[in-house]
């Protein structure tokens, strides 16, 4: 299970965290101008419009910045993990950890793919892991 903090979803971001529950990664997107709206919200902010809809993302993209931080563990060692960026292919920008790596591999430009850590609740955290090969 995860100990990661989960922002509670704002009614704008409530389709996200649903369509977790089966793994899937959503954007909001306007249909307007035919482009991803993130982070959600009632309006497009390019155009303004309203006709805002959910479409599934392929969860794959590349690294766009990385942070490594460092967090104390219980026992006395410290737990290096690293927060990325990541450009997804359908266009929009997420941030989230990156998991299953060394913090050396990560890189601007390396191709990740989403993966999923179970909540207590039912609802999946995404996470972002190196595409390797
Ligand atoms: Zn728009």
């Amino acid at each position: 299970m995860s100990d990661r903090a989960v922002p509670d979803p704002s009614p704008a971001s409530a389709p996200f965290w649903e369509a977790t529950r089966d793994r899937r990664l959503v954007l909001q997107w306007c249909t307007d101008c035919d482009q991803p709206v993130q982070y959600p919200r009632s309006f497009c902010p390019r155009c303004h419009g309203s006709c805002l809809d959910w479409r599934e993302a392929s969860g794959q993209g590349v690294v766009h910045a990385a942070t490594v931080e460092h967090r104390p563990e219980r026992m006395g060692e410290t737990e290096h993990y690293a927060v990325v960026l990541v450009d997804l292919d359908e266009g929009a920008r997420l941030m989230a950890n990156l998991v299953g790596c060394e913090p050396g591999e990560v890189h601007v430009g390396a191709p990740v793919q989403v993966t999923w850590e179970p909540l207590e609740d039912g609802r999946q955290l995404p996470l972002f892991e190196l595409r390797r090969g």
